[in-house]
């Protein structure tokens, strides 16, 4: 007899077989003459109903003790459940206590608040809700992995310290003591791009996909401190190949969730977003509306809304815009391009116009902005005035420049942040629900 996840057992599992299992019980009820336990393991959104019958040797003297929390290992045979919403049950045979609980357990079946679940990092994962983000972000993870590898991507993995001052996407925590170690003040590192930029001059296609840093003081529920990011990078790509990609990853990571994550979608469905998965099967089908900055200015311009930041061309777009022309305007995701040079980062291709560049954001409902992308400025002698328009020292970007003089070629890429991925999968509504343990501005716990 080895020992089995419930995951497989509750699938696969034939009434008649013997099978062991180990886990924590969410429940324990004791009838009178038989105890009724539900077993959970986290493989899956359900637990295994186990019956304790008398004859177990222990079943006085500790079976009838167990409560919510404590661990075990049961052993015995599936039999039919009787009871409806589960195939098997396991009738058991032998139960071993193996971890018991204080009566202080704070998970009973009560309903806790989330933000009570975040002071109790350490045992969240147990519960429904926090347990199916849990495996919806490691399906997700290995979507996103196989979405790149069966289309030639590479996966560079980028540096965690960095000494630029990466494209100014966000505020930086400086290490302490760094310049002594590193000769030169040292930071951890707000965006894999530029990295992968030198990996798409070198193979063609790459991505990164591992956490990154700011230290933005917003405490909002999109912001974390630490965060992951996946960053796909490609040469000899343009803007609409850049969107395209944006669009068809989306869809692959969205479409693989709802079919391999099916029970805990359903309960997300159920009791955190009603409704999401249609709308995901909706996103899933629909082609991506596409829009530029200008046109998308005229659009709330127009829109008679009283928004909280008036908006006009130039103006960089507020959450509450984002959210208007892809929930109100467009009802689908939209990808919006060519945004004013002055409100986006220094290597964004120049349009002609001289006004706009070659930026792109994905903006979807719920969340506003998911992806953030561009064109990159491979013209050595237009990169080096935005540098000096941007008030940035370009020797410290040498290679940046150097990558360009030798064999430059147009590339373009994007970056999602995993967690805002994560909430627009699960209907989640704060950002430090959906990453095992957030950081934000004063919170560090677990
Ligand atoms: P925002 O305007 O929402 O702060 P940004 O413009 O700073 O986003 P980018 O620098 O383009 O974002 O980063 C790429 C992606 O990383 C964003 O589209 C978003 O999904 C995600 N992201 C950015 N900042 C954070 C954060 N603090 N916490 C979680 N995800 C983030
Ligand atoms: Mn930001």
């Amino acid at each position: 007899m080895t020992s089995e996840r419930v995951h497989d057992v509750l699938r696969n599992g034939e009434p008649g077989s013997s099978v062991e299992i180990r886990g924590w019980l969410r429940t324990a009820r004791h009838a009178k003459g038989l105890s009724f336990l539900d077993v959970s393991d986290g493989s899956c959104m359900n637990g295994l109903q186990v019956v304790a019958p008398p004859e177990l040797p222990n079943f006085e003297r500790e079976v009838r003790a167990l409560t919510t929390g404590c661990a075990v290992r049961v052993g015995g045979e599936l039999v039919e459940s009787p009871g409806k919403g589960q195939r098997v049950e396991l009738r058991a045979a032998e139960i071993e206590v193996i971890g018991t609980t204080g009566d202080d357990y704070p998970l009973q079946k009560k309903r806790h608040s989330f933000e009570f679940l975040r002071t109790i990092a350490h045992l969240r994962p147990r519960t429904n809700t926090i347990g199916a983000v849990w495996r919806v972000r490691n399906v997700a993870s290995r979507a996103i992995h196989d979405f790149f590898q069966q289309r030639g991507f590479l996966w560079l993995h980028a540096p965690i310290l960095t000494a630029a001052d990466a494209e100014g996407a966000g505020e930086m925590f400086e290490l302490a003591d760094s310049e002594a170690f590193f000769g030169r003040p040292t930071r951890l590192t707000v965006s894999g791009q530029l990295e992968a930029e030198i990996g798409a001059l070198s193979h063609t296609h790459v991505y990164t996909f591992g956490p990154t840093f700011r230290a933005e003081n917003s405490n909002t529920s999109r912001h974390l401190s630490e965060f992951w990011m996946v960053e796909p990078e490609m040469a000899f790509c343009d803007l609409d190949g850049d969107a395209a990609l944006a669009e068809e990853f989306l869809k692959a990571v969205i479409g693989t969730v709802l079919e391999e994550c099916a029970d805990d979608m359903a309960f997300f469905n159920e009791r955190i977003e009603k409704g999401i998965v249609e709308t995901l099967e909706h996103i899933v089908e629909t082609p991506f509306e596409r829009m530029s900055y200008t046109e998308a200015v005229a659009v709330l311009e127009q829109s008679g809304q009283d928004f909280e930041y008036p908006v006009r061309w130039g103006v960089d777009l507020q959450s509450e815009h984002e959210r208007y022309l892809t929930e109100e305007h467009v009802k689908r995701p939209l990808v919006v391009t060519d945004y004013p040079a002055e409100i986006k980062a220094f290597y964004m291709y120049a349009n002609a116009d001289d006004k706009t560049v070659r930026a792109m954001d994905v903006l979807v409902p719920r969340i506003g902005e998911i992806i953030g992308g561009s064109q990159r400025e491979h013209r050595v002698d237009v990169l080096e005035r935005r540098m000096v328009a941007h008030g940035l020292d370009a020797e410290a970007y040498w290679w940046y420049l150097d990558l360009r003089r030798h064999g430059g070629a147009p590339h373009a890429g994007f970056g999602l942040g995993f967690e805002r991925l994560i909430q627009f999968v699960t209907g989640m509504a704060n950002i430090r629900d959906v990453i095992p343990f957030p950081r934000v501005p004063g919170s560090v716990e677990f």
